[in-house]
Protein backbone atom coordinates (compact mmCIF):
# COMPACT_ATOMS: atom_id res chain seq x y z
CA UNK A 1 0.00 0.00 0.00
CA UNK A 2 1.65 3.42 -0.98
CA UNK A 3 2.08 5.44 1.49
CA UNK A 4 0.15 8.47 -0.35
CA UNK A 5 -2.91 6.14 1.11
CA UNK A 6 -2.52 6.58 4.76
CA UNK A 7 -4.88 8.93 6.56
CA UNK A 8 -4.49 10.01 10.25
CA UNK A 9 -7.61 10.97 11.83
CA UNK A 10 -7.48 12.56 15.23
CA UNK A 11 -10.96 11.86 17.46
CA UNK A 12 -12.22 9.41 15.65
CA UNK A 13 -13.88 7.14 18.02
CA UNK A 14 -17.05 9.31 17.77
CA UNK A 15 -18.71 11.63 15.69
CA UNK A 16 -17.05 14.07 13.07
CA UNK A 17 -13.85 11.58 13.56
CA UNK A 18 -15.35 8.56 13.03
CA UNK A 19 -17.93 9.37 10.00
CA UNK A 20 -14.54 10.99 8.26
CA UNK A 21 -12.52 7.62 9.24
CA UNK A 22 -15.18 5.60 7.61
CA UNK A 23 -15.27 7.44 4.55
CA UNK A 24 -11.87 7.76 3.83
CA UNK A 25 -11.78 3.69 4.49
CA UNK A 26 -14.28 3.36 2.10
CA UNK A 27 -12.03 5.52 -0.30
CA UNK A 28 -9.62 2.80 -0.01
CA UNK A 29 -7.08 4.51 2.61
CA UNK A 30 -5.30 2.96 5.58
CA UNK A 31 -6.87 4.71 8.45
CA UNK A 32 -5.00 5.69 11.79
CA UNK A 33 -7.75 6.98 14.21
CA UNK A 34 -6.92 7.97 17.72
CA UNK A 35 -8.89 8.22 21.14
CA UNK A 36 -8.23 9.48 24.16
CA UNK A 37 -8.87 6.43 26.34
CA UNK A 38 -9.55 2.67 26.06
CA UNK A 39 -13.15 2.95 25.66
CA UNK A 40 -12.59 4.97 22.15
CA UNK A 41 -9.97 2.76 21.14
CA UNK A 42 -11.80 -0.45 21.77
CA UNK A 43 -15.41 1.00 19.70
CA UNK A 44 -12.29 2.03 16.96
CA UNK A 45 -11.26 -1.54 16.84
CA UNK A 46 -14.74 -2.95 16.83
CA UNK A 47 -16.44 -0.26 14.25
CA UNK A 48 -13.53 -0.74 11.87
CA UNK A 49 -12.27 -4.99 11.93
CA UNK A 50 -8.92 -3.97 12.34
CA UNK A 51 -9.04 -7.84 11.77
CA UNK A 52 -8.49 -6.79 7.96
CA UNK A 53 -5.27 -4.45 8.96
CA UNK A 54 -6.65 -1.31 7.47
CA UNK A 55 -7.46 0.60 10.10
CA UNK A 56 -4.91 1.19 13.12
CA UNK A 57 -6.28 2.26 16.51
CA UNK A 58 -3.98 4.59 18.86
CA UNK A 59 -4.31 6.67 22.44
CA UNK A 60 -3.65 10.43 21.44
CA UNK A 61 -4.64 13.43 23.93
CA UNK A 62 -4.25 16.69 22.12
CA UNK A 63 -4.44 18.88 25.43
CA UNK A 64 -0.55 17.10 26.19
CA UNK A 65 2.21 17.18 24.10
CA UNK A 66 4.01 14.66 25.78
CA UNK A 67 0.46 12.15 24.57
CA UNK A 68 1.65 13.72 21.39
CA UNK A 69 5.35 12.39 21.50
CA UNK A 70 4.15 9.30 23.04
CA UNK A 71 1.76 9.15 20.02
CA UNK A 72 4.11 9.68 17.13
CA UNK A 73 7.01 7.49 18.92
CA UNK A 74 4.21 4.45 18.24
CA UNK A 75 3.89 5.56 14.80
CA UNK A 76 7.44 5.69 14.44
CA UNK A 77 7.81 2.37 15.70
CA UNK A 78 5.21 1.20 13.46
CA UNK A 79 6.46 3.09 10.55
CA UNK A 80 3.41 4.36 9.74
CA UNK A 81 4.07 7.74 8.25
CA UNK A 82 0.39 9.26 6.91
CA UNK A 83 0.41 11.70 4.14
CA UNK A 84 -2.82 12.73 5.02
CA UNK A 85 -3.79 14.36 8.11
CA UNK A 86 -6.97 15.22 9.47
CA UNK A 87 -6.54 17.32 12.59
CA UNK A 88 -10.28 16.76 14.36
CA UNK A 89 -9.86 16.53 17.91
CA UNK A 90 -10.64 19.23 19.24
CA UNK A 91 -12.88 20.39 23.13
CA UNK A 92 -14.77 23.12 24.65
CA UNK A 93 -14.36 24.28 27.93
CA UNK A 94 -17.44 27.04 27.58
CA UNK A 95 -17.66 29.95 29.92
CA UNK A 96 -18.48 34.04 29.73
CA UNK A 97 -15.04 35.44 30.17
CA UNK A 98 -15.51 36.85 32.72
CA UNK A 99 -15.65 33.52 34.96
CA UNK A 100 -13.43 31.74 32.62
CA UNK A 101 -10.97 30.15 34.02
CA UNK A 102 -6.62 30.38 33.35
CA UNK A 103 -6.98 26.43 32.25
CA UNK A 104 -10.49 26.61 30.42
CA UNK A 105 -8.76 29.18 28.35
CA UNK A 106 -5.05 27.40 28.11
CA UNK A 107 -6.37 24.16 27.46
CA UNK A 108 -8.72 24.86 24.84
CA UNK A 109 -6.24 27.02 22.94
CA UNK A 110 -3.48 24.32 23.24
CA UNK A 111 -6.15 21.15 22.37
CA UNK A 112 -7.74 22.81 19.35
CA UNK A 113 -4.78 24.85 18.01
CA UNK A 114 -1.14 24.18 19.35
CA UNK A 115 -1.72 20.65 18.37
CA UNK A 116 -2.49 21.36 15.03
CA UNK A 117 0.86 23.10 15.16
CA UNK A 118 2.93 20.99 17.21
CA UNK A 119 0.94 17.51 15.13
CA UNK A 120 1.68 19.26 11.71
CA UNK A 121 5.15 20.63 12.22
CA UNK A 122 5.83 16.84 13.08
CA UNK A 123 4.32 15.33 10.71
CA UNK A 124 5.08 17.77 7.77
CA UNK A 125 8.51 15.97 7.24
CA UNK A 126 7.61 12.73 5.18
CA UNK A 127 5.11 14.53 3.28
CA UNK A 128 8.01 17.26 2.00
CA UNK A 129 10.15 14.22 1.10
CA UNK A 130 7.44 12.75 -0.69
CA UNK A 131 6.77 15.92 -2.01
CA UNK A 132 2.19 15.23 -1.56
CA UNK A 133 0.65 15.33 1.49
CA UNK A 134 -3.23 16.83 2.19
CA UNK A 135 -3.62 18.29 5.29
CA UNK A 136 -7.48 19.12 6.46
CA UNK A 137 -8.19 21.08 9.79
CA UNK A 138 -11.85 21.41 11.49
CA UNK A 139 -12.00 24.66 12.55
CA UNK A 140 -15.78 25.46 13.49
CA UNK A 141 -18.07 28.38 12.20
CA UNK A 142 -18.06 29.78 15.29
CA UNK A 143 -14.10 30.92 14.15
CA UNK A 144 -15.34 33.19 11.59
CA UNK A 145 -19.01 34.55 13.58
CA UNK A 146 -17.86 34.51 17.28
CA UNK A 147 -20.11 33.27 19.79
CA UNK A 148 -20.92 34.45 23.58
CA UNK A 149 -19.43 32.18 25.95
CA UNK A 150 -17.05 30.73 24.00
CA UNK A 151 -14.14 33.25 23.40
CA UNK A 152 -11.35 30.47 24.10
CA UNK A 153 -13.06 28.01 21.26
CA UNK A 154 -13.67 30.89 18.97
CA UNK A 155 -10.03 32.17 19.11
CA UNK A 156 -8.58 28.78 18.42
CA UNK A 157 -10.73 28.01 15.68
CA UNK A 158 -10.13 31.26 13.95
CA UNK A 159 -6.12 30.47 14.54
CA UNK A 160 -6.60 27.63 12.59
CA UNK A 161 -8.11 29.66 9.46
CA UNK A 162 -5.00 32.20 9.70
CA UNK A 163 -2.69 28.84 10.35
CA UNK A 164 -3.85 26.75 7.26
CA UNK A 165 -3.69 29.80 5.29
CA UNK A 166 0.03 30.57 5.77
CA UNK A 167 1.22 26.70 6.02
CA UNK A 168 -0.49 26.11 2.59
CA UNK A 169 1.78 28.60 1.35
CA UNK A 170 4.49 27.56 2.90
CA UNK A 171 4.28 24.20 1.02
CA UNK A 172 2.57 24.56 -2.13
CA UNK A 173 5.59 24.36 -3.89
CA UNK A 174 6.18 20.48 -2.39
CA UNK A 175 2.90 19.22 -3.92
CA UNK A 176 1.43 19.68 -0.48
CA UNK A 177 -2.13 21.05 0.16
CA UNK A 178 -3.67 22.53 3.43
CA UNK A 179 -7.43 23.35 3.43
CA UNK A 180 -10.12 23.74 6.25
CA UNK A 181 -12.96 22.47 7.03
CA UNK A 182 -15.97 24.48 9.14
CA UNK A 183 -18.85 22.69 10.26
CA UNK A 184 -22.14 24.64 11.61
CA UNK A 185 -24.18 22.89 14.22
CA UNK A 186 -23.85 19.08 13.98
CA UNK A 187 -25.46 16.58 15.55
CA UNK A 188 -23.01 14.79 17.81
CA UNK A 189 -21.66 14.15 21.88
CA UNK A 190 -20.67 17.90 21.21
CA UNK A 191 -24.05 19.52 20.85
CA UNK A 192 -26.14 16.70 22.53
CA UNK A 193 -25.47 18.87 25.54
CA UNK A 194 -27.28 22.08 24.00
CA UNK A 195 -31.32 22.31 25.49
CA UNK A 196 -34.14 22.05 23.11
CA UNK A 197 -34.55 25.92 23.12
CA UNK A 198 -30.80 26.63 22.11
CA UNK A 199 -31.27 23.76 19.28
CA UNK A 200 -34.70 25.17 18.25
CA UNK A 201 -33.48 28.97 18.05
CA UNK A 202 -30.16 27.66 16.37
CA UNK A 203 -32.35 26.37 13.93
CA UNK A 204 -34.56 28.96 13.42
CA UNK A 205 -30.80 30.95 11.82
CA UNK A 206 -30.18 27.45 9.40
CA UNK A 207 -31.94 28.77 6.17
CA UNK A 208 -31.35 24.60 5.41
CA UNK A 209 -33.44 23.94 8.27
CA UNK A 210 -31.88 21.04 10.34
CA UNK A 211 -28.60 20.20 11.77
CA UNK A 212 -25.65 18.84 10.01
CA UNK A 213 -24.75 15.39 10.36
CA UNK A 214 -21.14 13.91 11.31
CA UNK A 215 -21.30 12.40 7.29
CA UNK A 216 -22.09 16.13 5.70
CA UNK A 217 -18.66 16.40 7.02
CA UNK A 218 -16.89 13.62 6.06
CA UNK A 219 -18.04 14.13 2.58
CA UNK A 220 -16.33 17.45 2.02
CA UNK A 221 -13.26 16.01 4.02
CA UNK A 222 -12.46 12.55 1.83
CA UNK A 223 -13.24 15.18 -1.47
CA UNK A 224 -10.47 17.19 0.11
CA UNK A 225 -8.05 14.23 0.91
CA UNK A 226 -8.88 12.94 -2.73
CA UNK A 227 -6.73 13.31 -6.30
CA UNK A 228 -9.61 15.16 -7.67
CA UNK A 229 -9.26 18.13 -4.99
CA UNK A 230 -5.27 18.52 -5.81
CA UNK A 231 -5.55 22.16 -7.05
CA UNK A 232 -7.62 23.28 -3.73
CA UNK A 233 -5.23 24.83 -1.01
CA UNK A 234 -5.14 27.41 1.33
CA UNK A 235 -8.94 27.39 1.98
CA UNK A 236 -11.67 26.89 4.42
CA UNK A 237 -15.34 25.17 3.17
CA UNK A 238 -17.90 25.63 5.34
CA UNK A 239 -20.32 23.08 5.38
CA UNK A 240 -23.26 24.91 7.86
CA UNK A 241 -26.08 24.83 5.96
CA UNK A 242 -26.34 28.50 5.74
CA UNK A 243 -26.15 28.58 8.77
CA UNK A 244 -23.35 31.66 8.39
CA UNK A 245 -22.59 32.75 4.58
CA UNK A 246 -18.66 33.75 5.05
P1 LIG B 1 -17.18 14.85 19.74
O1 LIG B 1 -18.41 14.17 19.28
O2 LIG B 1 -17.12 15.43 21.10
O3 LIG B 1 -15.94 13.83 19.51
C1 LIG B 1 -14.70 14.25 19.88
C2 LIG B 1 -13.63 13.29 19.38
O4 LIG B 1 -12.37 13.86 19.74
C3 LIG B 1 -13.69 11.94 20.05
O5 LIG B 1 -13.15 10.97 19.19
C4 LIG B 1 -12.82 12.11 21.28
O6 LIG B 1 -12.18 10.93 21.73
C5 LIG B 1 -11.74 13.05 20.73
N1 LIG B 1 -11.18 13.88 21.77
C6 LIG B 1 -11.81 14.54 22.77
N2 LIG B 1 -10.92 15.17 23.56
C7 LIG B 1 -9.70 14.88 23.04
C8 LIG B 1 -8.38 15.19 23.43
N3 LIG B 1 -8.11 15.94 24.50
N4 LIG B 1 -7.36 14.69 22.69
C9 LIG B 1 -7.60 13.92 21.60
N5 LIG B 1 -8.82 13.56 21.20
C10 LIG B 1 -9.87 14.04 21.92
O7 LIG B 1 -16.82 16.07 18.78
P2 LIG B 1 -17.32 16.41 17.30
O8 LIG B 1 -18.57 17.19 17.41
O9 LIG B 1 -17.26 15.21 16.45
O10 LIG B 1 -16.19 17.45 16.88
C11 LIG B 1 -15.11 17.12 16.01
C12 LIG B 1 -14.45 18.39 15.55
O11 LIG B 1 -15.41 19.22 14.88
C13 LIG B 1 -13.89 19.25 16.68
O12 LIG B 1 -12.70 19.85 16.27
C14 LIG B 1 -14.96 20.30 16.88
O13 LIG B 1 -14.44 21.47 17.45
C15 LIG B 1 -15.42 20.50 15.46
N6 LIG B 1 -16.75 21.08 15.34
C16 LIG B 1 -17.86 20.43 15.81
C17 LIG B 1 -19.10 21.03 15.66
C18 LIG B 1 -20.37 20.39 16.14
O14 LIG B 1 -21.44 21.04 16.06
N7 LIG B 1 -20.34 19.16 16.63
C19 LIG B 1 -19.20 22.27 15.04
C20 LIG B 1 -18.06 22.90 14.57
C21 LIG B 1 -16.83 22.28 14.71
P3 LIG B 1 -12.73 10.09 23.03
O15 LIG B 1 -13.84 9.23 22.52
O16 LIG B 1 -11.56 9.34 23.50
O17 LIG B 1 -13.20 11.10 24.04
Amino acid sequence: MSEKRVALVTGASRGIGFSIAKSLERNGFDVIGTATGQNGIDSIEREFRVARGCVTALPLDVAEFSSIDAFLAELEKRELRPLVVINNAGITRDNLLIRMKDEEWTEVITANLGAVFYLCKRLIRPMLKARYGRIINITSVVGVSGNAGQTNYAAAKAGIVGFTKSLAGEVANRGITVNAVSPGLIDTDMTRGLTEKQKQRALEGIPLGRMGTPQDIAEVVAFLASDGASYITGETIHVNGGMYMA
